[in-house]
């Protein structure tokens, strides 16, 4: 399956855009490394009375350009490592759409699906009462991530606030409305995507109204990514979870699916489809493809059997750097996620700005400062992917890396 860890991949990726970028060795060798990685036991109380203990972390990457910020995962699959790469990410992703915040990551290895909504509160309680002292407005803002949900912020909220003695709603981004959540952040990420894979194709001259669409995942981002395509005229023409995928080239109504999904817990055995593989998702014919599910997706043994003229990637990391070299050589043209997903945090940081000054903006103001934030991001990679006759990637962490390596250069090193 896996060719490389997600940090082996991250790494290499950072050695590239360093190489490119003339980084001095030292700077180099800073941003290899977290500055800070926490490691915690989270005792939780099951409902069968036993107690179970889960291992969770949270990984601070850099914070040179203001307060740590990313998500935090449930997936039996967490790693410390795995973690960590995502942390890097984050602090490039921050970097590239500019928004002041430096790049973190939090995991609890758990089977969310296994767990009872009881047993998922006490365990989120628990762990944010392990973190109480690394998370804050000022210094770590968390957010939703892979199987975790609004609804795991407000618990994260009510309980650093309980600690605090008063309300803090600006300690987690990524909230229900009703405590201090913003507008448009569920489906930020996804949008910010469209947007991206909406640039891309102006510039390769493709029409998007029945434009082709094949998405790997249908939790928040697939979901909500294959429903704004087709809200704008693509044709979806594959979705999948992690049960499998369905094929459908008439094109399938993205309502429908989470309906049915809903009911039925997958995507699979939809009327009218046909069911393939996850890895045949990947190497469906069409125009877009949005891996918006995990890393380590599109490899060195599959790349060259993609067909899609665009890849937007929704998820983190989905692509290796062997990959990447083969979809270059197929002229495929690769948005990536520190890029292509990068409206989620984005969005997180208008609810952060939000709360911070007691405002609420409305749905219309959030897209257009979205559309905005968006489009300056994906220009200023394209630009930098011309000027060093680079492909999108590398010019994405070309411009995330220097920014940070700039910013840690002027505040020098302590003490
Ligand atoms: N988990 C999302 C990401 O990977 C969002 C992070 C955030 O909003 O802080 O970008």
């Amino acid at each position: 399956m896996s060719e490389k860890t997600a940090l082996a991949v991250a790494c290499e990726q950072l050695r590239i855009a360093a190489e490119k970028l003339n980084l001095q060795t030292e700077l180099h060798e800073m941003l290899r490394h977290p500055k800070r990685s926490l490691v915690v036991s989270i005792m939780v109380r099951m409902d069968d009375g036993r107690i179970d203990v889960f291992r969770g972390c949270r990984v601070q990457h850099w914070d040179a350009r203001g307060p740590f910020k990313g998500g935090i995962r449930y997936h039996p699959n967490v790693t410390l490592d795995e973690v960590t790469a995502l942390a890097m990410w984050m602090t490039w992703k921050c970097a590239v759409v500019d928004i002041p915040y430096g790049g973190a990551k939090g995991g609890v290895c758990c089977n969310p699906k296994e767990m009872s909504r009881g047993e998922l509160e006490r365990l989120t309680r628990r762990y944010t009462s392990l973190l109480l002292d690394f998370i804050g407005p000022y210094r770590d803002v968390p957010a939703p991530d892979v199987y975790t949900d609004a609804q795991t912020m407000a618990w994260i909220m009510d309980t650093y606030s309980q600690f605090k003695g008063y309300s803090v709603p600006e300690c987690v981004t990524g909230k229900p409305l009703s405590i201090g959540g913003s507008e448009g952040r569920e489906e930020a990420t996804s949008h910010g995507v469209v947007i991206c894979a909406r640039e891309a194709a102006k510039l390769l001259g493709l029409k998007l109204k029945n434009a082709t669409v094949a998405v790997q995942g249908y939790g928040n981002v697939g979901w909500n990514a294959a429903k704004i395509a087709h809200d704008i005229g693509c044709k979806i023409v594959a979705v999948s979870d992690s049960v499998g995928g369905i094929h459908c080239p008439k094109g399938l109504n993205p309502y429908k699916i989470y309906e049915h999904k809903s009911k039925t817990g997958s995507v699979i055995n939809y009327k009218g489809c046909i069911n393939i593989t996850n890895e045949e998702l990947l190497k469906t014919r069409c125009d877009i493809l949005i891996p918006a599910a995990l890393e380590n997706q599109i490899t060195g043994t599959n790349a060259g059997e993609i067909k899609a003229k665009i890849v937007a990637e929704g998820a983190n990391g989905p692509t290796t750097p062997e990959a990447d070299k083969a979809l270059q050589e197929k002229k495929i043209m690769l948005i990536p996620g520190i890029l292509a997903n990068s409206g989620g945090v984005t969005a997180s940081y208008f609810e952060w700005v939000q709360n911070l000054t007691r405002e609420h903006w409305t749905l219309e103001k959030v897209n257009n400062k979205l559309e905005t934030k968006m489009v300056k991001a994906f220009n200023d990679v394209y630009k930098t992917a011309k000027q060093e006759e680079s492909d999108m990637r590398t010019a994405a962490l070309m411009l995330g890396v220097g920014r940070v390596a700039e910013a840690m250069k002027t505040l020098g090193l302590w003490p």
